[in-house]
């Protein structure tokens, strides 16, 4: 490897590190270090604030790779052995130190590290871990670490990483076991999975311990999350968020992110050569919301999907698509519907329907009470009756479809 120094390491590591889709600092436990003890917070400050990128990803993190070497060979994956790109490694004393220079700076709030595995799993986990070590102990970092693990490490390196970071995660890579056998052939899905339990089960410990003790120690208090690669197998969005939601049942998952596919340069024979649309990756975000927060069953999104293709209508959002293909169930009457039917109607979001709730108490609410609340009565129309309205004619329409659906590219998450 040659002589690098840390600026062209920093941006071949940073750049490695964008593929990496996981990397929200939500829901972690507030610290801080106003008392003068420490340094840094997970507390967004003055001068220190949470930024997202238009598709949700947090960019306030110094997001890098401790290397882009590796000594597996994932199909899909630019740092693969056989990948002719070229290669960095920082030691953990140079993470550590970056780290607190940015953060002094005022440029980040916390660390997401990832790496290529160098030598062996446990090696490299052993590296990682040392990283956050340092931080915690010799410089008192207080900010948001986020560690992404090494499945076949040694549990007790992946226990020791909990220990010090906010959140840890491990990649599941493909929606389906046979995507990762033909993408990932050296990794090891029932692995993966043993990893992400014995993870879950250190999360309930620590949680456990901490209400009976106060000085017990944490453990990743913001959980953890995982990662798949969209539309670099055949995998559809029926797949994908059946697995997802199996993944959130079973190992209690903070998040789990979608990152389509990018075609990669020198890229193996089988992999697709067109990247899938952005926006089936905003889609399955958008199906992910309503199962987390809209109290949507995964049987009612794949029941939006084409029932052919498993796949998400692109053009409308999953929850317009649900509606009109269950128009039965509208229209709902904003002023005697329960919470969970309120929320089922396309351009209402969580807060107009906490609006509704709280206004009906008093009066009986009329369309344009409705219309004051959401940033689309078009979309809402056809759904809903209120105090002087009733979509008889308009919700029976074959072309409602083409009516309400974005004229445009449809960028926003749930019009609320
Ligand atoms: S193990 Fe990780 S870094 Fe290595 S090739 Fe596979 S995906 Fe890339």
């Amino acid at each position: 490897m040659a002589q690098l120094d840390t600026r062209e390491k920093l941006e071949i590591l940073a750049d490695a590190a964008k593929y990496d889709a996981s990397c929200s600092s939500s829901g972690t436990v507030k610290r801080g270090s106003k008392d003068g003890k420490g340094l840094g917070s997970t507390d967004a400050g003055m001068g220190i604030c949470h930024a997202y990128a238009p598709d949700g990803r947090c960019i306030s993190l110094l997001k890098i790779l401790l290397t882009n070497s590796c000594i597996f060979d994932c199909h899909y994956c630019i740092n693969r052995k056989s990948s002719n790109v070229r290669r960095a490694r920082f030691t953990a004393k140079e993470v550590v130190d970056l780290t607190i220079a940015f953060y002094k700076r005022n440029y980040i709030e916390g660390l997401f590290l990832s790496s290529g595995i160098i030598a062996s799993s446990n090696y490299t986990m052993e590296q990682m871990v040392e990283v956050a070590r340092s931080l915690r102990e010799d410089h008192h970092f207080r900010g948001y670490i986020h560690l992404k693990t090494i499945p076949d490490a040694d549990p007790a390196l992946v226990h020791q990483a909990g220990l010090h970071a906010d959140r840890v995660s491990i990649n599941i890579e493909l929606p389906t076991a046979g995507g990762l056998k033909r993408l990932a052939p050296e990794k090891d899905g029932v692995r993966i999975e043993t990893a992400m339990r014995e993870v879950k089960a250190a999360i309930t410990d620590g949680r456990d311990a901490k209400k009976k003790y106060k000085s017990a120690p944490t453990f990743a208090p913001a959980g953890q999350s995982t990662q798949m690669i969209v539309g670099a197998d055949a995998a559809t969005d029926r797949d994908i968020v059946t697995r997802a939601s199996s993944l959130y049942d079973r190992f209690g998952l903070r998040r789990v992110y979608y990152s389509a596919f990018s075609p990669i340069p020198d890229a193996s024979s089988v992999l697709p050569l067109q990247r899938p649309p952005l926006m089936r990756e905003h889609r399955l975000y958008q199906s992910d919301w309503l199962m987390r927060f809209y109290d949507y069953a995964p049987a009612e999104i794949v029941a939006a999907a084409d029932t052919s293709t498993g796949m998400l209508p692109l053009d409308i959002d999953p929850k317009l698509a649900w509606a009109l293909k269950f128009r039965g169930s509208f229209p709902v009457d904003v002023n005697r519907a329960p919470r969970e039917m309120l929320l089922r109607v396309p351009g209402l979001g969580t807060k107009a329907v906490a609006a509704i709730l709280t206004s009906r108490r008093w009066r009986r609410l009329r369309l344009d009470d409705v219309a004051r609340l959401t940033v689309s009565i078009a979309k809402v129309r056809p759904f809903i009756v209120a105090e002087n309205w009733r979509p008889v004619v308009l919700a029976d329409r074959a072309d409602l479809r083409p009516l309400i659906a974005p004229k445009k590219e449809q960028l926003e998450l749930f019009a609320a």
